[in-house]
Parts: structure tokens; C-alpha cells; sequence
């Protein structure tokens, strides 16, 4: 049994010495001792049903045996010693990965963070195309860097200094709150117009995320990809797919978001489930793209390095042996229609959208003005957490459940799931 400091005590030295910005969920902080796969146990044993997985970061399972021995063996063998030597992990990990990319996307940068890997984008779109300015989406994350806080498009996450020079925010095309409804082709007219009205004419490039995640797990209206692709390419843009949480198979029918919507980005950015737990991100492109950063030297001295490389290649590994994408479209669609079913019974539920594991369950007072219920959820993330089951919440108004496990989450976890939700909104 764990013997180490209890939730009060760690609480008091995180107040005492560490920074007070960081956030918290539930009124008595989890104290997360352990995790094995799907479980998470706290400090007295409790074992909970993660449907969070890290905010979507544990892919393949929490301490998977395949990650931890790849990252023994390596740790053992060699740490660190950057790029400026040759080191085959990297190597055959970037082979790898280049070759679950579709078109010409064979050319991999390795970053540390979801941010690294944005910031890293956005630099190769202006310095290819030789313009600057960035179309993003309202209600969009992209990360907490100087340059991406300016990409992310929520209050909550932007301080007041100078930021996002150059990015514009367009209509965010949200099939339940936008009002265009499910027609992307309506919302990608509003890129056009922007183009036309607060650029020079060109534009250095488009982001988005395919289901956003912090966003509340918000899926763009389809149709809308293929059109906003094409306005900007038009303009002269390169398009580029954030896929830190909707890769590597947790939609269940596509390994990657974008091709949820059959598009081809010029540019991916890759972090969290990649590394399923460790500090590892990634930029692919085409190799044209890539060569504006060889007009300077790139350096960074944690990327790609043999540790997380091993992780990284691991993961892939596991997901194909595992067969995790056709596992999220089974239990995705399983969770969906258990989850609607549900939204007949509680007036509360005025959304249930996602695709695979990436799932969103939005409260709202009135079904008609779509009032967000934010204490609700804060009420019902409660309940279901002293049920042994943790979930996420997002969106706008903090009104979205999202779920989003580990992607070993069965069909029993699953059922479990909507049961305590069931349970919690009927004691609400
Ligand atoms: N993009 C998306 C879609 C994200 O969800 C996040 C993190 N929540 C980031 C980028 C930034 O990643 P990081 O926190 O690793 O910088």
C-alpha cells in the first residue's frame, strides 16, 4: 500500500511553492498515487475508471508494459545526447511515424509539447510562404506559448500582453451552437471574407483541430474542412492539422481527424497520445515544406531524444498490435448511443456529439436557449468521481462533459460509465 504524503499535505506544499495559476479538479483534490491501463488508484486504494487519460495524453493505457519496458531498455542504455550525434531510435521512429502519414508528409521535427509543435508550424507556414498572417478558430487550443496563446481562442487562457500578432479568429463551425447548424460549407464563407477584409490578400496559413478538444469536444461541421482548405490554399496558405488530441486512431474511423473530413494538411502537429505520457511532440510536413527551416540551423535540445523516441515507437507499435482504432470506433459507437439514449431521459443533456473516444456531453437549464448548466456539470464531474469514475469538462461555458479515456477502455468501462452518469444526473 502507498505509504508516501497524503492529498492534504502535497496540497500545502503545491499552495506553499508552486504556482498559483494551476488549476485544480474536484472540491477535495485527487491525490493519483498509481495507474495501471484504464485505473487510476488513489491514495487510500480507491481505484477509478479513467475517462480522461491525462486530458487525452495516456493513449495506449496508463503504465502500459510495452512503454515501460521500452523506456527501461533505453534509459539504461543511453539517455541523452542530442541530435548533433546519430542515434538509430530516433531515426527508426521518425521512419515510423512518417510512414502512418498519408501523401507526401514524410518529413518529422520532434518537439516536447503540443505548443512547441504549433509554434514550429506557424514558423514554417510564414517563412514557406513569405507571408504572415494565421487563420484560426474561435473556441480553438493550441497551446500556452507566447506565439500559440495567440492562436488558442478563449479568454481563460490569453493573459493581457501583446500576443497573436497577425492570427485572425474566424466563425467556429459548431454544429450545435453555430449558426449555420451542420453546413461547414456556410461558416468556411466567413474565411473569404476575413481574407478579404484583414489581410493583404494572402495568408500564411489555417489551423485547426478536427473535434476540439479543450473546446469541449465540439466535431466542425462536415463539409467545412474541405471548403476552408481551399479558400486558403487560394490564398496562397498552407493548411495545417492539429491532431495533439484527435490522432492516432481515437476517432475510430480514421487514424488521423483530418481524414474525418477527407483533407490532406500541408502541415500536422502531434503531442500527448504519442508519447502516451512522456514530454514528446512532432511536426510532420512534406519535404519542400521542410526545407525553409534549413535556411538557419534548428536546434532543440530535448527533441527527439532516445528516450522518448523509444516511448514514442512503442506506441505506435501497441496501437497497430492492439488494433486500438477499430477498438475506439467499437466502444465509441457503443458509448454514443448509450449516451443519446440517456439524452432522452434528462432534459439537462442538450448535446452528445464526438467521433470514437472523443466524446463531448453538453448541460444545458433550457434545451430552446441552450443555457449552458455549468454548476450542473461541475455537480455531476462530482458525483460520478465518488462513483469511481473520472471525466473531463470543457467548452466555452464549462458546461461539457468530455470523455476521452485511454483507448483500452471496453465496452464494460463503458456501460459503467454511463451508468454512474445515469446515476449522478438522477440524483442531481
Ligand atoms: N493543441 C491541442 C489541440 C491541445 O489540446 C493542446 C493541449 N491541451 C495543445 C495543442 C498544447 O499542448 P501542450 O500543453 O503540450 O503545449
Amino acid at each position: 500500500p502507498y505509504a508516501g504524503p497524503s492529498a492534504e499535505e502535497v496540497l500545502e506544499k503545491r499552495r506553499k511553492f508552486m504556482n498559483p495559476a494551476m488549476f485544480l479538479y474536484y472540491k477535495k483534490p485527487l491525490n493519483i498515487v498509481e495507474g495501471k491501463m484504464q485505473y487510476l488508484y488513489d491514495e487510500s486504494g480507491k481505484r477509478y475508471l479513467d475517462a480522461f487519460a491525462g486530458i487525452v495524453t495516456v493513449s495506449v493505457g496508463h503504465c502500459h508494459p510495452e512503454v515501460v519496458q521500452a523506456v527501461i531498455k533505453q534509459t539504461e542504455l543511453l539517455q541523452h545526447t542530442t541530435t548533433i550525434y546519430l542515434h538509430h531510435a530516433v531515426a527508426d521512429y521518425a521512419e515510423a511515424l512518417a510512414a502512418k502519414m498519408p501523401g507526401n508528409l514524410k518529413v518529422v521535427f520532434f518537439v516536447n509539447s503540443g505548443s512547441e509543435a504549433n509554434d514550429m508550424a506557424m514558423l514554417m507556414a510564414r517563412l514557406y510562404t513569405k507571408s504572415y498572417d494565421i487563420v484560426a478558430l474561435r473556441n480553438a487550443y493550441h497551446g500556452m506559448s507566447p506565439s500559440t496563446m495567440g492562436l488558442t481562442a478563449h479568454s481563460t487562457w490569453k493573459y493581457s500582453v501583446p500576443q497573436g500578432f497577425g492570427v485572425h479568429h474566424v466563425l467556429n463551425p459548431d454544429p450545435y451552437r453555430g449558426p449555420f447548424g451542420a453546413d461547414g460549407k456556410l461558416y468556411a464563407n466567413d474565411i473569404a471574407n476575413l481574407i478579404e477584409s484583414a489581410t493583404p490578400g494572402k495568408v500564411a496559413g489555417f489551423f485547426a483541430e478536427t473535434i476540439q478538444g479543450v473546446g469541449g469536444a465540439v466535431e466542425l461541421a462536415q463539409g467545412y474542412l474541405p471548403a476552408a482548405y481551399e479558400i486558403i490554399r487560394n490564398a496562397g496558405g498552407l493548411c495545417i492539422a492539429d491532431e495533439v488530441q484527435t490522432g492516432f486512431g481515437r476517432t475510430g474511423s480514421h487514424y488521423w481527424g483530418f481524414e474525418t473530413q477527407d483533407v490532406l494538411p500541408d502541415i500536422v502537429t502531434m503531442a500527448k497520445g504519442i508519447g502516451n505520457g512522456l514530454p514528446l511532440a512532432a511536426v510532420v510536413t512534406t519535404p519542400e515544406i521542410a526545407s525553409v527551416l534549413a535556411e538557419r540551423l534548428f536546434f532543440n535540445t530535448y527533441g527527439g531524444n532516445p528516450v522518448c523516441s523509444a516511448a514514442g515507437h512503442a506506441v505506435l507499435k501497441i496501437l497497430d498490435k492492439e488494433q486500438r482504432q477499430q477498438h475506439c470506433a467499437t466502444v465509441g459507437n457503443h458509448l454514443l448511443a448509450r449516451l443519446r439514449a440517456l439524452q432522452d431521459k434528462y432534459e439537462l443533456i442538450g448535446n452528445v456529439r464526438g467521433r470514437g473516444l472523443m466524446l463531448g456531453v453538453e448541460f444545458v437549464t433550457d434545451r430552446v436557449a441552450k443555457t449552458p448548466a455549468k454548476n450542473e456539470t461541475m455537480m455531476v464531474m462530482e458525483r460520478m468521481k465518488d462513483l469511481g469514475v473520472l471525466v473531463g469538462k470543457g467548452g466555452r461555458h464549462g458546461n461539457a462533459l468530455r470523455i476521452k479515456p485511454p483507448m483500452c477502455f471496453t465496452l464494460e468501462d463503458a456501460d459503467f460509465l454511463v451508468d454512474a452518469l445515469d446515476h449522478s444526473l438522477s440524483t442531481l
